[in-house]
């Protein structure tokens, strides 16, 4: 009875609850496809393709330690799948493919069709729950509804683990040689340009990268993580988000990790402790409005009013903005550190996001996708909840008024100009006073060749709040 363990986002061999159920039945086959159009299509970023096949590669070696053979199979869109799948399962008589459900529309057709495909066949498709702490849907109002508002999804989470933690799976035992050859993992894929070295070096492969990064983040970074969270220039968050999106590790380790710094509270006990277990309740909540109104993944605005906003067309400030030359250093330095190594810290996520939506006036979608391009730990969920919070076109969004002043957030969160002086050399002679606005020291012609500020803060503040306000009664 051969089982296939058909691997996506799930790069690992602990804690992977479809690998453990596959073993478990019986003697398991691994598959990983590569579907380049479609990663276009998703506008997956090229360092996050490289992360995969770096992941993937090393995943090989550990599941060739457990005697698992790894194929690995390339079609070019998921409309392929099913065909493949048939094919593939009738050549190795399958009984079961094994699969970790993934979240998004086209995911689930994709596996759906596959599930079709299949029923005309002796093999079976079984699906696990294992990116989420909570199967996406299952967290409901009294009523039987999604919710909408973070903080009551939130209590229901906490009252569902207080009655029963998930757990994590151990590693599972060898199986016996299956005659089976693996296929080499390839190291590049054309259309996906490859990182240097130096972003490869940032986010290191495989499971033990990973569990070594929570590991130090749970020992030196946790107890502070309330404090120290919100300062791009320091250590102060775990970093794991591009691991998390990957598979490469679970958010039950992450739980578990957490639950042990804190005497297994939840939360009570350590303030920074609380405070990370939220933000892994975050990522569950994106998923659950992604499951639950599916259209804030086809370019819709969760609010719906938002759509009648009258965003701008303006090409020059949209490429200053993805290129960091915008005139304002934070903004810069944030798109700089997104360029060079696939990640930008949460607080400046919200930063440049509002900076596009609301001062530039430009449509969010133009700044996800820009993110989606770029970001090593790219999720189609986080990515537009971020973005539709920081637009205050989502559901439990920042409120319009609200808009983050770039300079006063510089100066709030990097008082010394540590982080700007990182990632933009050219001020890093500046005064830590100057450096968060250069204007007061640079002339006609800008700092250093550093760019005047594109847009006046105040004027366009208010063009925003304008516009807001004017969709009125619809708001
Ligand atoms: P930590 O602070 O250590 O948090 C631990 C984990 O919790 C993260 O790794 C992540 O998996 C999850 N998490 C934390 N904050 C959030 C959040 N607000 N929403 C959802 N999950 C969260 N996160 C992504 O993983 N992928 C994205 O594509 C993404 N795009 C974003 C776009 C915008 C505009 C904004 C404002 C936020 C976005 N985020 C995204 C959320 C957040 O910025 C990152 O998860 C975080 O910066 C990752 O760093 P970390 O691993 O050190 O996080």
């Amino acid at each position: 009875m051969t089982q296939l363990l058909w691997l996506r986002s799930d790069l690992r061999v602990a804690d992977n609850t479809a690998l453990a159920a596959a073993m478990n039945a019986g003697p398991t086959i691994a598959l990983y496809l590569i579907t380049p159009a479609q990663w276009l299509a998703h506008d997956d970023a090229a360092c996050k393709i490289d992360f995969w096949l770096r992941n993937l590669s090393v995943l090989s070696a550990r599941l060739a330690a457990l005697n698992v053979p790894l194929l690995v199979r390339r079609v070019e869109q998921w409309q392929a799948v099913p065909a493949l799948m048939v094919d593939l399962c009738h050549q190795y008589k399958i009984d079961t493919v094994h699969i970790n459900d993934e979240c998004g529309v086209n995911e689930q057709r994709r596996d759906d069709a596959t599930s079709e495909a299949l029923r005309h066949t002796p093999t079976r498709l079984q699906r696990h729950l294992d990116q989420l702490l909570f199967a996406p849907g299952s967290v409901k109002t009294l009523a039987g509804d999604c919710f909408k508002v973070f903080s009551q999804f939130r209590k229901v989470c906490y009252s569902r683990l207080s009655h029963s933690l998930p757990r994590c799976l151990p590693v599972p035992a060898s199986q016996s040689w299956m005659p089976v050859p693996s296929n080499p993992v390839p190291t590049t894929v054309e259309a996906f340009a490859s990182p240097g070295d130096a972003l490869r070096g940032y986010w290191p492969a495989g499971e033990e990268a990973a569990h070594k990064r929570l590991v130090w983040f749970a020992e030196h970074g946790l107890a502070e993580y309330q404090e120290r969270r919100d300062f791009p220039a320091e250590p102060g968050t775990s970093q794991l988000s591009a691991y998390l999106a990957a598979g490469v590790i679970s958010p039950r380790q992450c739980l578990h990790a957490a639950l042990a710094m804190n005497q297994g509270e939840l939360d009570s006990g350590n303030p920074g402790v609380v405070t990370w277990i939220n933000e892994l309740l975050w990522r569950e909540f994106y998923k659950h409005i992604l499951q639950g109104y599916p259209r804030v993944s086809m370019g819709r605005a969760f609010r719906s009013q938002t759509e009648a906003l009258p965003w701008r067309h303006a090409p020059d400030e949209l490429v200053a903005w993805q290129q960091g030359r915008t005139g304002f250093p934070i903004i810069d330095a944030a798109m700089r550190q997104l360029l060079a190594t696939g990640w930008m810290h949460n607080r400046l996520r919200m930063v440049v996001a509002m900076f596009l939506s609301k001062n530039l006036l430009i449509d969010w979608r133009e700044g996800e996708r820009w993110f989606m391009r770029h970001l090593i730990d790219g999720d189609l969920a986080a990515n537009n909840g971020g973005w539709q919070w920081s637009a205050s076109t989502g559901t439990d969004s920042v409120p319009y008024f609200r808009l983050f002043n770039p300079l006063s957030q510089s100066a709030k969160f990097d008082p010394q100009g540590h982080y700007l002086r990182r990632w933009l050399p050219e001020l890093a002679h500046l005064s830590n006073r100057d450096i968060h606005d250069p204007r007061a020291v640079s002339g006609l012609f800008g700092a250093s060749g550093y760019p005047l500020p594109i847009v006046d803060l105040a004027a366009s503040r208010e063009r925003a709040l304008s516009a807001f306000r004017n969709l009125g009664e619809r708001l």
